[in-house]
């Protein structure tokens, strides 16, 4: 067993121009045995300290941490069963791909032949057999990239902890070895912590994802819930690509209004917020709307519950499957993902058609989603 338990963890240090930085604040969550789980957030939040406090390279100022059951406040990091694999690979690079491999093992005095089995599985697992006799510097990005994960692997331990891995590799190869770790979790049957700050990353790779900003939980969900439910506006801006579009709306009498200078637009609220804001009167919230909930209204015919509006585009970008367009309305640029059949063209006026049955709403001074 290998579950992950945080209870109440916080972890502050001493900067010495900035003096207390609360790096983690309160965290409590669980991981299960076997889940594969990515911390995701933008620089700083914290996701790096939450990693190395699991591998003991931090000790925290308060709380508990619990791997498989036990509390290990105090056990070093050799004792915790965990192997970390690192952004920038930490290789040896006088050693060979097998004696890279074969390194830990050595140390702790494992006999030979075990040592063999072992770097033969990792090497069979990740596809790098035959590169036992090379030099990292004579390795590509990606297969240097494999080899640390196989020194992690020849561990075998309960816990895999990976510190945003791909970050050093081009585009297409970071797709390729996003598949292969998918895989390997199939494979190895073991836990897996995973930190990126990068939300696609998590969302294809983490059964479940943890969002932090600021040294705070925002949410822990799975891919599809973060889409569909996320809990304010942080976490409703930062996933999905492009960003969630933000309007500043009134709610009046079962109605959103939406200004722009001096004219207003009103509509209907979608029937699934009718029940929790039917009270509420004349109070300013946001709406959010997703680019790829904008239609070219030529190609709208299909969505039920529309709102029509007149913009003046400002750019369009085509990127082959589709176009994003962007135009200033409701006090702020909005961005559109259509179909790249779209006629719609830069400096031009344009009707374009909102989704609302798809609109989000939340509360403008606490950012907190309403549902
Ligand atoms: P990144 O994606 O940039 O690595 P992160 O989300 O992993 O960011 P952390 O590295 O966990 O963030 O840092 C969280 C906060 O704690 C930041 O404000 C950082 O400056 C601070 N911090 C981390 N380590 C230390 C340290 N050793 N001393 C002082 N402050 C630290």
């Amino acid at each position: 067993m290998a579950k992950i338990v945080f209870e109440h963890v916080t972890k502050e240090f001493i900067d010495e121009k900035r003096g207390k930085v609360i790096a983690v604040n309160d965290a409590n969550f669980t991981i299960e045995d076997k889940e594969f789980v990515v911390l995701v957030g933008p620089s700083g939040c914290g996701k790096t300290t939450t990693l190395r406090m699991i591998a003991g390279l931090e000790r925290q100022t308060k709380g508990n941490i619990y791997i498989g059951e036990k509390l290990v406040n105090y056990l070093p990091p050799k004792d915790r069963d965990i192997a970390m694999v690192f952004q920038d690979y930490a290789l040896y690079p006088h050693m060979t791909v097998y004696e890279n491999l074969s390194f830990g093992l050595r140390n702790l005095k494992v006999p030979r032949t075990e040592i063999e089995q072992k770097v033969k599985r990792a090497a069979e697992i990740l596809g790098i057999s035959e590169l036992l006799d090379r030099k990292p510097r004579e390795l590509s990005g990606g297969q240097r990239q494999r080899v640390a994960v196989g020194r992690a692997i020849v561990r075998n331990p309960k816990v895999f902890l990976f510190d945003e891995p791909l970050s050093n590799l081009d585009a297409k190869l970071r797709v390729q070895m996003r598949v292969e770790l998918a895989e390997l979790h199939k494979k190895l049957e073991t836990t897996i912590v995973y930190v990126t700050h990068d939300q696609v990353e998590a969302m294809t790779l983490g059964q479940r994802i943890i969002v932090m900003n600021h040294g705070i939980i925002q949410q822990i969900a799975t891919p599809d819930e973060l889409y569909n439910r996320p809990v304010n506006m942080f976490v409703a801006g930062f996933i999905g690509a492009p960003s969630m579009n933000f309007i500043n709306c009134k709610v009046e009498r079962n109605k959103i209004i939406l200004s722009d200078g001096n004219s207003n637009t009103m509509f209907d609220i979608p029937q699934k917020f009718k029940k929790v804001i039917a009270n509420i009167n004349g109070k300013e919230m946001v709406m959010g709307i997703r680019p790829e909930d904008i239609y070219d209204a030529v190609f709208s015919q299909n969505i039920e519950n529309k709102l029509y509006v007149d913009v003046y585009v400002k750019v369009v970008e085509k990127l082959g499957s589709e176009n994003l367009i962007y135009f200033d309305k409701y006090g702020t640029t909005i961005t559109a993902r259509v179909n790249s059949q779209s006629r719609i063209v830069s400096g031009e006026y344009a009707k374009v058609a909102f989704n609302i049955d798809k609109i989000y709403l939340f509360d403008k001074e606490t950012g907190i989603a309403i549902y």
